[in-house]
């Protein structure tokens, strides 16, 4: 089973998939924690190109390019591996996130982001998408707070997007609306607005609906 995470900043991704991941575990399942950009060795290595540099380092094709030549080299080294030795796979955002940032909202337009999905992703996509759906002002107010995880902390993706103004953020938070419509029987939109406890327990129903076994 192949989940994805998706959502704008701060909306709880990462907090959520830690918990979901200690449940599925404790029932006695192998569960691959990833994310994107990143999730192997080659991947995170571009992670850093794509988020160290400013803003505006990377052309918007360019950034996109580099977005899923991470995104094949984490398929084919961690998830495709993964999900053969009958693994659950979590990932903290995929493809949907280039569709919402760079597509939609972004300059690039959706058709050359398909263009990128259909060259990479193909049939290997996630099972079950859950996007967190929060207003943008709560989610960099949440975002602003996030500390302690040091894998996460300071990436400094809110800070790459305040010259875009939070107009940016609500279009992407519109785009991921949008795939949600596009695809209903992939994804699942769940509020996020909620406490942890109540988001997880809404979570764990629609996993749970879709796990074998
Ligand atoms: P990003 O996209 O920026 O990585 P994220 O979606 O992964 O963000 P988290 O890092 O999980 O979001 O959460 C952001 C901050 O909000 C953290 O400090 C976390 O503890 C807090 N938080 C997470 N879920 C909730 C919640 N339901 N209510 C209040 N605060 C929350
Ligand atoms: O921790 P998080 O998943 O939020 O880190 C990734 C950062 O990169 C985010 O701030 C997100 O806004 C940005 N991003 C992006 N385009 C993508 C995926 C992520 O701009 N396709
Ligand atoms: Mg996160």
């Amino acid at each position: 089973l192949f989940i994805s995470f998706e959502g704008g900043d701060g909306a709880g991704k990462t907090t959520q998939i830690t918990r979901l991941a200690e449940i599925l575990r404790a029932e006695g399942r192998e569960v691959v924690l990833t994310r994107e950009p990143g999730g192997s060795e080659g991947a995170e290595a571009i992670r850093k190109l794509i988020l160290e540099g400013d803003a505006d380092r990377w052309s918007p094709l360019a950034e996109a390019l580099l977005m899923y030549a991470a995104r094949e080299d984490h398929l084919e080294r961690t998830i495709i591996p993964a999900l053969h030795r009958g693994a659950v796979v979590i990932t903290d955002r995929f493809a949907d996130s280039t569709m919402a940032y760079q597509g939609l909202a972004g300059s690039l337009g959706e058709e050359t982001v398909s263009t990128l999905y259909k060259l990479v992703v193909g049939e290997r996509g996630p099972d079950l998408t859950i996007i967190l759906d929060i207003p943008v002002e709560e989610g960099l107010k949440r975002a602003g707070h996030r500390a302690g995880d040091k894998k996460n902390a300071g990436h400094g993706g809110e800070q790459r997007f305040e010259s875009k103004g939070t107009a940016y953020q609500e279009e992407v938070r519109q785009a991921f609306l949008e795939i949600a419509r596009r695809e209903p029987e992939r994804c699942l939109v769940v509020d996020a607005r909620g406490d942890e406890e109540s988001v997880a327990a809404q979570l764990r129903k629609a996993v749970e609906a879709r796990l074998p076994g």
